[in-house]
């Protein structure tokens, strides 16, 4: 049997999390189904309502828990399809291309 005293320290003992910035947490666009209330990381305790995500915490999401409405770049549903990570990939690609690009302008090699 357990006591008190582990069992306190087992709440202060959180789990590591990442933070608000590192996931990118914003309002999501009005109407959109890609918010945190239908992600698979956020909870609700039931006795208060209280929300939580599995994978951030924040000061102010201590405070005030995880807003339905607002999601990160890690929303997903069945934990293999990540639909804004992926958005956010091609365009970091994207962008990557345009920097590498052979397009070069400036070029000033023989043709
Ligand atoms: S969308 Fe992001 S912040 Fe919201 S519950 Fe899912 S993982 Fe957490």
């Amino acid at each position: 049997m357990k006591t008190l005293s582990e069992y306190l320290e087992l709440l202060n003992d959180r789990p590591v999390k990442f933070t608000e910035s590192d996931v990118n947490y914003l309002p999501a666009p009005e109407g959109s189904e890609l918010r945190c209330a239908g992600c698979r990381h956020y909870f609700r305790r039931a006795i208060d309502g209280f929300t939580t995500c599995e994978i951030f915490r924040s000061e102010r999401t201590d405070r005030e828990g995880v807003l339905p409405d607002w999601r990160c770049s890690f929303f997903n549903v069945d934990g293999s399809v990540f639909h804004l990570l992926d958005k956010e990939s091609e365009e970091e690609t994207d962008s990557e291309d345009d920097e590498h690009g052979t397009d070069h302008d400036d070029d000033e090699s023989p043709e």
